[in-house]
């Protein structure tokens, strides 16, 4: 019926275990979170300019008992527009903050961005929960915490999510427009939400050396931040020239493979020792006053 008087789906046998399967992952995460499966994997954001370390995204990945270690693209489309895509929402946003917190005791001075589906967003109550957890630790690392979001997919009234966000801002924390450029209306997003800082999406950035359209879109995405004054972050930085060509065209901050793959809390202490003497930081450094 929802799709028209004339039209019918066949229901194959496949679909059914698809989603006899789904119904049993989202059931699976609704014990994940509390009994400790999901965790975050950290990948450093670097300055371009002088290689820096900015921050990390934290990025979820669940141990699932019987599947073993699940990445995003397996779960969150399974959870999304349910009670618990809120729940994973609001876990990143506590676990990000007492991680802020212990940073902030080892003199650390990183951000973390974290990722919120739009939906959660949209609700009233989101911005209640974050300055609830925030005064966790008396507010002291609002400016530390950032929030990437997505294009609010299939929402036409922006004017909740740009009250819900002016709250949050008045926390004191960030907002990212995440891959920017795949979704159908980037610009109006860009436009009408209290954006702070641009991501070039990754897939954008990955081919920008052999496919010229897509360097055009890149260098168009870094001209179009900086006519609107905001900091641009490129995804998907796997090579040094793609760094080297990203410094040119004046991006701000890189986040790829080439500088580091997403990895566990415990690794981040000697991952910032390894990185100064990195080669691509070396190679950075060379080319960075001409
Ligand atoms: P995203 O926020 O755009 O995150 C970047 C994704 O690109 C991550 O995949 C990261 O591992 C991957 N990536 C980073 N650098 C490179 C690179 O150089 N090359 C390539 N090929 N890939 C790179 P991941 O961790 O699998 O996450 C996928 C997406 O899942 C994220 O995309 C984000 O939208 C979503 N996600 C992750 N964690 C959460 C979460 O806690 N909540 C929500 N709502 N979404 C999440
Ligand atoms: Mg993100
Ligand atoms: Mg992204
Ligand atoms: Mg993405």
């Amino acid at each position: 019926k929802e799709i028209g008087k004339s039209n019918y789906i066949i229901y194959t046998p496949i679909e059914n275990i698809d989603s006899q399967e789904n119904e049993k992952l989202l059931e699976d995460f609704s014990h994940a979170l509390g009994r400790s499966e999901v965790v975050l994997h950290y990948q450093p954001k670097v300055s371009l300019y002088d290689s820096s370390i900015i921050g990390f995204e934290a990025l979820s990945r669940w141990n699932h008992p019987e599947k073993g270690m699940l990445y995003p693209a397996s779960f969150i489309h399974i959870i999304e527009n349910t009670p618990q895509e809120i729940a994973l929402g609001e876990w990143v946003i506590k676990e990000a903050l007492a991680v802020l917190n212990n940073w902030h005791k080892n003199g650390y001075t990183y951000t973390i961005s974290v990722n919120i589906s739009p939906r959660h967003i949209q609700l009233q109550g989101f911005a209640d929960y974050l300055e609830k957890a925030l005064s966790i630790y008396s507010n002291k690392f609002a400016s530390k915490l950032e929030l990437e979001i997505l294009e609010v997919a299939g929402v036409t009234d922006l004017t909740n999510v740009v009250h819900v966000m002016n709250k949050c801002k008045n926390l004191g924390v960030k907002f990212s427009l995440d891959d920017f450029g795949t979704g159908y209306s980037s610009l109006t997003h860009f436009h009408r939400l209290p954006i702070d800082i641009l991501k070039i999406d990754q897939n954008f950035v990955i081919d920008m050396i052999e496919n010229s359209d897509d360097l055009d879109i890149v260098e168009g995405v870094i001209q179009l931040a900086k006519a609107l004054k905001r900091p641009v972050v490129a995804e998907g930085v796997e090579t040094l020239e793609i760094a080297l060509m990203l410094l040119y065209l004046g991006s701000d901050y890189a986040q790829g493979y080439g500088i580091a793959k997403p990895m566990p809390l415990d690794n981040i202490q000697d991952w910032i020792s390894s990185w100064k003497s990195n080669k691509l930081w070396k190679h950075m450094m060379k080319y960075k006053d001409i």
